[in-house]
């Protein structure tokens, strides 16, 4: 049976939505965990992200990334930036004392 459609105000309008997605745009979008995507910094955030958000705003609709070519995963940024770190530490060590 298909899911049932609610409506509800969002952002100033009525929007539709499937009743057991409602709300769940964060669980389901890529961006909420890709390294390129800084919402509180548009100016520096993902180009195609900023696209989507701007056509959202255009349109009141809601758009979660499914699929992308550029994703990034934020754990593993965060896990190269401590195995660069690690890479530096080792290199100062190497270095001799002056
Ligand atoms: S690269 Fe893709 S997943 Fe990452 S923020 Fe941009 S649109 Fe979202």
């Amino acid at each position: 049976m298909a899911e049932r459609i609610v409506t509800y105000v969002h952002h100033g309008d009525i929007v539709s939505v499937r009743e057991d997605l409602k709300g769940r745009h964060r669980e389901h979008c890529l961006c909420w965990r890709c390294s390129n995507f800084t919402p509180d910094d548009r100016g520096n955030s993902c180009p195609i992200a900023n696209t989507l958000y701007a056509l959202d705003v255009l349109a009141g609709i809601t758009t979660p990334v499914w699929e992308c070519p550029k994703f990034y995963e934020l754990e593993a940024k965060q896990e190269d930036t401590v195995k660069d770190a690690h890479a530096e530490d080792a290199e100062k060590k190497e270095e001799p004392a002056e």
